[in-house]
């Protein structure tokens, strides 16, 4: 019995020494804090605290200082040397410096380049990339130098907090100490092609390669709409039945006011494409793999000849003649890669057709006349275009391996009016990558501002990179750091506003006054209008006069003046001074042309 007893109190002792050693363990070995609070707020200080945390791993900064230096692999490639660059600049700002040099040396370094290393599988994708992380030493490993600028970058955004938010404007956490812990991190886009048609992205290249997009070494497309001008006019001229039979006759000029297009199933300008493009293949001095593209005009001017008509007839697609010509010139050329549109009158995946291995596919989430719906993934179905669009993209995949998609993210005819369409995009890029698309295009606002521009070029490339990233975080996590963290819950809720309030489709070349006045009635009423100025203001009012996010903020004023003279809310003296504000703005943005075409300058808009 006393045994027992004693046996119980030694048990109670032991378990009690245990707990005591697994607190004092647990005090020893702080744990990492959440990043996202529940609201889903990203938490700066969280990320500076868990950089700060012992682990066993690479201590790259310690409290404000580095005994690391940056190695790289000899090479004369600009973006590569851009990219350590950056890196470098990281540690300048936190350590006031780091030693950068070519070759190897001893000691712990962040090694950038091959340095003799066997990755654990061979990488995939052209610009993938392996960060790993050991002890003493980072080394950001890729084949070529898409991999490698791509590695810098990420590494800097993944591991160091990073962000880029536009080509001259990086944010870089303020921490002390930055520990990183050992790992193996194989990063494989999930798009070989990757590209955002955004005005930083497509005007600084060093932006596009801080968002790992526009490396698209497989993918010169060799633009398209050009076969006409594939055969001499002269040849042209001298054979009438080369062009489109329309109505009774050829058409060897514009008819109803669209181009002219070839009769692709005569034989002899098949032979006419085909010499066209094998010169000039022979007299690129590209070093990379080109598909070169045989495709329809930006015109509805099919043909309707014999020949034409019954290939359109078995395959229910006008654009059968066309696909047929490519398919014969590239059986011809295996030595060369083709492409063509699936678009417009061509959008639909055909019958009865076989794509040579050679040939690429071109479709756009856009049906004929642009078409297409926004406020949601085509998955959800929300319309009939929606649907019809999503029905084609799986069509096609079923056809073939090769297809490059032309995807849109902000409205053409008004680049500045609010574009809701970021609940859209996570769904159709996750879309676009189960149907095995090789690449896409995310076309925003490229030649001028637009709305929400820096987030979504940011949120696009993030997501063809990594299309099942969490867009919530992601979102909150940009504007955190964009607008700060008093100004962002506004201007989160703001957005979230204008996709919640929005009704009915949500076009790329939407007009509230005129086709889509749906609009007038939903996201964008007086009503809904009068809610985001006044949670901008509150935005304003957070930022504690925080000169760099004030700036930003007047530049979604901007966009909030352009709803209101749009639409006309207001008097006329109100109006006459919203204009005179709206100028003011466009002068400090440098913005002068308000939609795609520059057909629209500030000051029409504002007569
Ligand atoms: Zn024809």
């Amino acid at each position: 019995m006393i045994n027992r007893k004693k046996t119980t109190i030694i048990s109670v002792i032991a378990l009690f020494c245990l707990l005591l050693v697994a607190c004092a363990r647990q005090k020893d070995t702080p744990r990492e804090r959440p990043l996202f609070d529940e609201d889903g707020m990203y938490s700066e200080e969280n990320f500076i605290y868990n950089s700060a945390l012992e682990k066993d791993g690479a201590h790259l900064i310690v409290d404000g200082k580095t005994e690391y230096c940056i190695r790289y692999e000899d090479t004369t490639d600009e973006s590569v040397l851009t990219a350590v660059n950056e890196l470098k600049s990281y540690f300048d700002t936190l350590c006031g410096g780091i030693d950068v040099r070519t070759g190897d040396s001893e000691g712990k370094a962040i090694r950038i380049g091959k340095y003799g290393y066997t990755p654990p599988a061979p990488l995939k994708k052209t610009g993938a990339y392996i960060v790993e992380i050991g002890e003493n030493d980072v080394l950001i490993y890729a084949e070529n130098v898409y991999g490698l600028t791509n590695g810098v970058y990420g590494f800097m955004e993944d591991y160091l907090g990073c962000v880029f938010f536009d080509h001259e404007t990086t944010y870089i956490p303020k921490v002390g100490s930055m520990i990183l812990a050992e790992k193996t991190d194989v990063q494989e886009p999930a798009f070989e092609s990757r590209d955002v048609g955004d005005n930083e992205t497509w005007n600084h290249a060093s932006f596009a390669q801080k968002m790992r997009v526009r490396q698209d070494e497989a993918f010169l497309t060799d633009s398209c709409h050009h076969s006409v001008g594939l055969i001499p006019k002269e040849i042209l001229d001298a054979h009438r039945e080369y062009y489109a039979y329309i109505n009774g006759a050829r058409r060897t000029g514009a008819y109803w006011g669209q181009a002219a297009q070839l009769c692709f199933s005569n034989e002899e300008v098949i032979d006419l494409l085909e010499e066209a493009i094998v010169n000039k293949a022979k007299s690129s001095t590209s070093d990379q793999t080109i598909w070169w593209d045989i495709s329809q005009q930006d015109s509805m001017n099919y043909c309707h000849c014999a020949k034409c008509a019954a290939l359109t007839e078995e395959t229910n697609n006008p654009a059968a003649p066309i696909f047929r010509c490519v398919n014969i010139i590239a059986k011809r050329h295996p030595e060369l890669k083709f492409s063509t549109l699936a678009y417009h009158y061509g959008s639909e995946p055909p019958k009865n057709i076989e794509f040579e291995d050679n040939v690429m596919i071109k479709w756009c989430i856009m049906s004929s006349y642009g078409a297409n719906d926004y406020s949601a993934p085509l998955s959800e179905g929300k319309s009939e275009i929606a649907r019809k669009q999503y029905k084609e993209i799986v069509g096609w995949s079923e056809l073939t391996d090769n297809i490059y998609v032309w995807d849109y993210i902000t409205n053409y005819f008004n680049y500045l009016l609010p574009f809701p369409c970021l609940d859209a995009m996570p769904g159709n890029i996750r879309l676009l990558r189960d149907c095995g698309v090789d690449g896409v295009l995310s076309l925003s606002a490229y030649n001028s501002r637009g709305f929400g521009d820096r987030l979504k070029a940011n949120f696009a490339a993030h997501l063809l990179w990594n299309p099942d990233l969490n867009e919530t975080e992601f979102i909150n996590k940009f504007m955190t750091l964009y607008f700060g963290k008093d100004a962002a819950p506004f201007m989160i809720r703001m957005y979230r506003r204008m996709q919640e309030s929005l009704t009915g489709k949500l076009w790329v070349y939407d007009e509230p006054t005129l086709l889509s006045k749906h609009h007038q009635e939903g996201y964008l009423s007086s009503r809904m209008t009068e809610e985001y100025y006044s949670l901008l203001s509150e935005a304003v009012e957070a930022c504690g006069g925080d000169e760099t996010y004030l700036k930003r903020l007047r530049f979604e004023r901007l966009c909030l003046l352009y709803v209101s003279i749009k639409s006309e809310y207001g008097t006329q003296e109100e109006l006459a001074l919203l204009k005179d504000e709206f100028k003011e703005l466009c002068a400090e943005f440098s913005v002068t042309r308000l939609n795609e075409t520059g057909t629209d300058t500030v000051v029409d808009f504002c007569k």
